[in-house]
């Protein structure tokens, strides 16, 4: 396949930047605060106050949010994470860094998500030892049914950390109410990530939604070597009587996961412009929907969650590459020779040598199907609707070829 692309390359994800956002960043780089200046408390109060919790922690990327979260839960080393099969290899390694062993749970074949009945599978399937968290995973930006998963842990005195790096923007609706992700409604904690490909982005970029004000102050001394600045927190008594201007308190040893003031200010501006993304994705989910109907059944468009208002972060079809008489590859290939660009979410994280070997051997029958059908066409804010109609068509060729 070597017939050179006549137009630029169509990527499966792109960032969106706007003048607006390069004057924001640019502000803050003619400053006085590169790092841990007002940037930071700037965007947490911004970030906290879009999705409707109390409180947002701002770290260095993705992975760390999740790192500090389950950091902050203090696990006993060999308790268990249950985290769903597809999702990143961030979800599940933040636990083994915690010392956590993983138990995967399945998805459903359709949307890829953990349900209420893969959790409590994963959980028999833990037997009998300690589970202490549950990562539920809001793959492509739609959520999984969290007051049900979040009752199944409550009973289990297991705590919920959302992995919603897929999600900031998305919405569901419980209880008659619609809870942005990132409220932490139904988990004590939600992490998002800010990477280039994510919904919105600070370059590099993460952070830890919470309502509950302890966990936030202890994510934020993780954050920062475990250091403490504040003289209530002090136990020397250097510190509590006549603490000098310069001094700090080691409370335990951290991390410095700190995210700077320039990668702050172009997520104030970012979040000022999700409500528009987060339509613009809608638009393009929608004539994604329509143009690929006629494909059905070898091509089924992404299966909308009821009671959930995505930001769409991905656009995944589900192909059936058999009765295409294709293979993933060569359809990936002729794409890419069309100038289009496409991705696989994921492979099912046990799939990997590393956990082969940290865990018990597992095929889940769900993760299996999702893995075999899905596409990730491109998806991202900036893209116009010929881009769409370019992937489209380039999947039908490639499809027919
Ligand atoms: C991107 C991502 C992460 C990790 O975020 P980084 O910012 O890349 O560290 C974690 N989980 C999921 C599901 C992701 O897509």
């Amino acid at each position: 396949m070597s017939k050179p692309a006549t137009t630029p390359f169509l990527p499966y994800a792109r960032q969106s930047i706007t003048d607006g956002d390069v004057q924001a960043v640019i502000d803050v780089l003619r400053s006085d605060w590169l790092t841990t200046g007002p940037g930071v408390p700037t965007f947490e109060r911004a970030l906290a106050q879009a999705v409707d919790a109390k409180e947002a922690v701002a770290c260095a990327n993705g992975t760390a949010a999740l790192h500090l979260a389950l950091t902050a839960l203090d696990v006993e080393p060999g308790s268990v994470a249950v985290v769903p099969a597809i999702t990143f290899v961030a979800t599940a390694n933040a636990a083994r860094l915690v010392g956590m062993e993983v138990v995967f749970a399945d998805v459903d074949a359709r949307t890829g998500l953990m349900t209420p009945e893969s959790f409590e599978d994963a959980l028999r399937r833990a037997a009998g030892k300690p589970v202490r968290v549950v990562l539920p995973v809001d793959l492509a930006g739609q959520t999984p049914a969290k007051v049900e998963i979040a009752a199944i842990a409550t009973r289990r005195g297991i705590t919920v950390v959302d992995d919603s790096a897929h999600a900031v923007g998305s919405a569901y609706e419980a209880d008659g109410a619609w809870h942005p992700v990132g409220s932490a409604r139904h988990a004590a904690m939600a992490s998002f990530s800010f990477h280039a490909v994510k919904n919105i982005t600070t370059g590099e970029g993460g952070a830890v939604c919470t309502n509950d004000g302890t966990l936030a102050a202890r994510l934020r001394l993780l954050r920062n070597h475990g250091l403490t600045r504040d003289a209530a927190d002090y136990v020397t008594d250097e510190g509590r009587n006549s603490a000098p201007s310069w001094y700090y308190e080691l409370v335990e040893p951290a991390f410095n996961y700190r995210l700077t003031d320039f990668q702050c200010a172009l997520g104030v501006h970012q979040l000022q412009r999700l409500p528009e993304m987060r339509t613009r994705r809608a638009a393009l989910a929608d004539r994604y929907d329509q143009a690929l109907r006629h494909m059905a059944p070898v091509v089924r468009t992404p299966v909308r969650v009821p009671n959930c208002r995505p930001c769409w972060h991905l656009y995944a079809v589900h192909i059936d590459f058999a009765a295409a008489g294709r293979s993933r590859q060569r359809v990936v290939d002729i794409m890419r020779a069309h100038g289009v660009g496409t991705q696989v979410h994921y492979i099912p994280v046990y799939r990997h040598p590393y956990y082969q070997r940290h865990g018990a051997p597992t095929r889940l029958p769900g993760a299996e199907a999702y893995y075999a059908g899905t596409l990730s066409l491109p998806m991202f804010a900036s893209m116009r609707d010929e881009d769409c109609d370019r992937a489209v068509a380039a999947l039908a060729r490639a499809l027919s070829a």
